[in-house]
């Protein structure tokens, strides 16, 4: 429409008293959403045009409409409060929308009588929905007005690009509301508060989430979380604007998305996977003080909460220069950690690991948060030095989230915590002092690296917490080999149990408790002896080979990774080491091992095994496992990429002096080599002719062993072309879930699904047999899968004979194997062919095998 300049003469379009904006009661017109304005008490249920102007937006309920005059201003007529609810009852429009209208025009009629009786309230409010373009001069402050007769007040432009714009505008304005009930874990914590936000960005409206009496805007994540709408919780969603409808659906929809788990956050928190299954009901509700994790290896403990990467760092108050200086530290620290996280997030979503790229997302989000940026620039101008006014500023919002109660909040300021700290090591604060770990110390972290674990002093710590990772991860496996209770993918409420808390981890059940009575902590270490009990009866027996009570041995080999899990293994009874994980007895060179170096590594090993063999697979580096020595060519998909024995395609000669070491350990035949990420038999034919050659050239003339790692779905599906060429097999459930459901095994989001017990894995696994079976090879299980008390009558009954699993659980899974029948587990496990997901595979198998 054209435009005129000008005044805007506004007359009252109701007949009523005065309600001045602040006094409207709904805090969404009183707080100004809509724009500035005023409130009329109607005595008369008819709305008139208070000015010239068409009717650009008139509610499909008919108790609202937007009126826009030549002029450009937008004139929100909205009569009653929350009447949108009434769906159009008592509410007559008499123009259609788009009608060009004249002041003291009808535009509805109402039941003053039924809006009065049924809505919260019949004030209604006539706002400049764009106040940023035009600006109310003069207006009555009380008394009555008689609808198309008393003035109402006088609008005048504003000057500036905004108000020039606004006006260029030929869209309504128009209001839109939407209740929604947060029904996923967490409420509305970071992660959604940072997609609802990004859900809003780009429409022409002002949105804003209320929940019991507090609001905030959405562009304030902080002010999301400063809500405390915690799960369950019903919050309205409020947008104002030519677009609010599509903004408030935006947003609603990206909430509910979540609520229904299309972006479950931790669905690890709900069950759990392999190894162990936490016993959970996916949806029932947590015990209070409790969280809950995916079990990475099995036990009980009570101990002390240690943070192990987690000193205060404390900046000085005072600034040390100007506080153009501080804020320009500030600045640049903040757009390096900005540049750095945003490199973090674009490397997960090429790897596809959705909820870590989703975590990073939300601390860019955070980072750039007006709340924390005006606080912290505001200490800075009063003479605080950068890093005091930043963690001042996050401190202040922790505290607000500490004040709402919300057992779940804890996770809202872990989110502050990790930015908080990683700006001021940007800033150049650290805290290196080596700290004395008290007994009985159950340490937490993100993700505990292969070498954190290594250094471990395990007299010490009775148990790992771990914020993310999965039960396959390598952290993972690494606890279990050093058989102390762990949890993985507890989630970021991990890091507010504050330091020195008591606690009782209970791993097999997947559950924290971080306030326990006395009598839990009584019964859980009644439980962990009596689990000490059990443990020590298996240990007794543990150095006799296994059978089944019907006589199908079963060998129960070892996982290991060093010389001291070799020793681990003998002195818990492995029949023989199933898998050496060669990538990680060299992790921390600065070079790639000669062959030398092979040759001591695993002659000492051997040395150590008392006649028994070990399986020795080469170098599997790639993915996850990185080694300090080699750096890998970036890859969109690395897990996808040069893993495995495809490393060899570009470093042949690592592989050449890895077999060449192999080959020159004694006595003959105390090895077999084992080859990770075997695609199929062409591949194995090659690798195996170039094995023959290195032996040839040492002087070998016995046969060499050599087996092929099943971990690709390929391999599992040409296992009998594979087994014309290889003298065993091994199943690596890892990877072989990871690769059957497409699911990183590293990606705590995906934890819980991430079962080896998935039907779809398990037919996999019966192919492999029934192809070795052919030609008459056995076959081994050397995943997680192969530990699990749940699985181990599955494999069995599917025909594998070796079970090599961390060295700890070897007495166990001894034990377990003894009091099975072999004719039951195979009839069993054909059935559990044709359930149809792990939980049932799961449930049927506890049933059918019950622990101890
Ligand atoms: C596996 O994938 O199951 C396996 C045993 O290998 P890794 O865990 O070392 O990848
Ligand atoms: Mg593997």
């Amino acid at each position: 429409m054209s435009q005129s300049q000008g005044p805007v003469v506004l007359l009252a379009p109701l007949t009523g008293p005065v309600v001045p904006l602040a006094d409207v009661p709904d805090p969404v017109f009183s707080g100004g959403m809509f724009g500035d304005g005023i409130g009329i008490d109607p005595l008369v249920g008819r709305l008139v045009a208070p000015c010239d102007g068409v009717v650009m937006h008139l509610a499909r309920t008919g108790h609202a409409l937007t009126l826009t005059t030549a002029q450009g201003a937008e004139i929100l007529l909205h009569i009653g409060i929350d009447t949108v609810e009434l769906a159009g009852k008592g509410f007559t429009p008499k123009v259609p929308q788009g009608a060009t209208v004249r002041t003291g025009d009808v535009l509805i009629e109402f039941d003053l009588d039924y809006v009065a009786s049924t809505a919260p309230s019949l004030v209604s409010v006539i706002a400049i929905a764009n106040s940023d373009a035009f600006e109310i001069v003069e207006r009555p402050v009380a008394g009555m007005l008689k609808a198309g007769e008393s003035p109402l007040f006088t609008l005048r432009a504003r000057g500036g690009a905004a108000a020039e714009a606004s006006r260029q505008a030929t869209h309504v304005t128009e209001e839109s509301r939407q209740q929604i009930t947060l029904a996923h874990a967490g409420g509305l914590h970071a992660r959604p508060a940072a997609r609802a936000r990004e859900a809003a960005r780009g429409f022409d409206a002002r949105v804003e989430i209320r929940y019991e009496g507090r609001k905030s805007a959405i562009e304030s994540v902080v002010g999301l979380l400063g809500l405390g709408a915690g799960e369950g919780a019903t919050v309205e969603i409020l947008g104002v604007g030519p677009q609010a409808a599509a903004a408030v659906e935006a947003v609603a929809h990206e909430l509910l998305r979540e609520a229904h788990g299309e972006v479950e956050e931790k669905p690890a928190r709900q069950s759990s996977p392999a190894p162990q299954q936490v016993a959970r009901v996916p949806g029932a509700p947590l015990a209070p003080n409790t969280l809950a994790g995916v079990c990475a290896a099995p036990g009980i403990a009570v101990g002390t909460i240690v943070r192990w990467d987690d000193a205060d760092l404390d900046p000085p108050e005072a600034a040390s220069g100007t506080s153009a200086s501080e804020s320009r530290l500030l600045d640049k620290a903040l757009a390096s950690i900005d540049a750095e996280l945003n490199k973090t997030v674009r490397e997960a979503s090429q790897r596809g690991a959705v909820g870590e790229a989703g975590i990073f997302a939300v601390h860019r989000v955070l980072l750039e948060d007006p709340t924390l940026l005006d606080a912290a620039r505001d200490l800075i101008s009063l003479g605080k030095s950068a890093g005091f006014a930043w963690r001042s500023a996050i401190r202040a919002q922790i505290a607000v989230l500490a004040n709402i109660d919300d057992a779940l909040l804890a996770e809202r300021a872990a989110d502050l915590r990790d930015i908080e700290k990683r700006v001021l090591r940007e800033l150049g604060y650290s805290n290196n002092t080596a700290r004395e770990l008290p007994d009985e110390a159950v340490l937490v972290a993100e993700e505990f690296t292969p070498s954190d674990l290594s250094s471990l002093d395990r007299t010490r710590v009775t148990a790992l917490l771990m914020a993310r990772g999965g039960a396959t991860s390598h952290a993972a496996i690494i606890a279990r080999q050093i058989g102390i209770p762990a949890l993985v993918a507890v989630g970021d409420a991990l890091f507010a149990v504050p330091e020195g808390t008591q606690v009782v981890v209970d791993a097999g059940a997947g559950r924290l408790e971080h306030a326990p009575t006395a009598l839990d902590v009584e019964r859980a270490r009644t439980e962990r002896q009596r689990l000490a009990g059990v443990r020590e009866a298996n240990r007794r027996t543990s150095q006799q080979a296994a059978a089944t009570n019907d006589g199908r041995a079963i060998e129960v080999a070892a996982n290991i990774a060093t010389l001291d899990d070799a020793k681990t293994a003998v002195e818990n009874g492995a029949d023989a080491i199933g898998l050496l994980r060669t990538e990680l007895l060299f992790i921390h060179r600065q070079a790639a091992p000669n062959v030398d170096d092979h040759r001591e590594s695993y002659q000492t090993i051997v040395d150590a095994l008392g006649g028994r063999t070990a399986i020795i697979r080469t170098l599997d580096v790639g993915a996850d496992k990185e080694v300090d020595y080699l750096t890998l060519p970036p890859e969109t998909n690395p897990a996808l990429g040069l893993r495995g024995i495809r490393l060899a395609q570009v470093r042949p000669d690592l592989l050449d002096d890895q077999l060449r070491g192999l080959l020159a350990v004694r006595p003959v035949g105390a090895v077999r080599i084992l080859l990770p990420m075997v695609t199929d038999a062409g591949e194995l034919i090659r690798l195996r002719k170039r094995i023959d050659e290195l032996a040839r050239e040492a002087g070998r003339t016995d046969a060499i062993e050599v087996g092929v790692m099943i971990e690709v779905p390929s391999a599992a599906l040409l296992a009998d072309q594979l087994s014309q060429h290889a003298d065993f097999l091994s199943i690596g459930t890892n990877d072989l879930t990871q690769y059957t459901l497409a699911m990183d095994r590293c990606q705590p989001d995906l934890a819980a699904q991430s079962d080896g017990l998935h039907p779809a894995v398990l037919r996999l696994i019966d192919a492999t047999v029934k192809g070795a079976e052919k030609h008459g090879k056995w076959v081994g299980v050397c995943g997680a899968l192969a530990g699990d008390p749940l699985a181990v009558p599955l494999l069995v009954g599917l025909g594998v004979t070796e079970l090599s699993v961390d060295p700890v659980s070897v007495p166990g899974i001894k034990a377990r194997v003894r009091k099975l029948d072999y004719q039951l587990c195979r009839q069993r496990a054909q059935d559990a062919l044709a359930l149809d997901s792990a939980q049932a595979v799961r449930a049927v198998s506890r049933e059918i095998w019950p622990q101890d």
